[in-house]
């Protein structure tokens, strides 16, 4: 997808911070952080939402989870806590349509989410 944010920055025409990388996922830092960590999870083959996730990505999607776990213990938050989000689509604030997977942590968190 070449107008895609997210593909481009797994192609390497834009270099986000860095902190993971694969052969099926990257990891980098949100530009605009919500909390003290603030990462976003990709795969690197381009799937616009979860609505478009197949059996396919079943393995895919579950390293993506694995990943935010190694992660947040890099961090130093998988102890005291840390929370996943996936938005999918407009009313849950999807404004790149590459799917991701926001780490977030490092602050007391409230509930239920904006
Ligand atoms: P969402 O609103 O769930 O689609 O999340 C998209 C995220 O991408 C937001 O948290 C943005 O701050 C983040 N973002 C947008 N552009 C960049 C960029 N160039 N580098 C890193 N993160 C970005
Ligand atoms: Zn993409």
């Amino acid at each position: 997808m070449t107008d895609c944010l997210f593909c481009k920055m797994v192609s390497g025409d834009i270099a986000p911070d860095t902190v993971y990388e694969d052969d099926d996922i990257l990891a980098f830092r949100d530009i605009n952080p919500q909390a003290p960590t603030h990462i976003l999870l990709i795969p690197k083959r381009h799937i616009a939402s979860l609505n478009e996730m197949s059996t396919e990505d079943v393995i895919l999607i579950g390293k993506l989870s694995l990943t935010a776990k190694a992660l947040a213990e890099q961090e130093g938050i998988a102890e005291p806590g840390y929370r996943t989000v996936m938005n999918c689509n407009a009313e849950a604030g999807q404004t790149v349509f590459h799917i991701h997977m926001h780490l977030l942590g490092g602050r007391p968190m409230g509930w239920p989410p904006g």
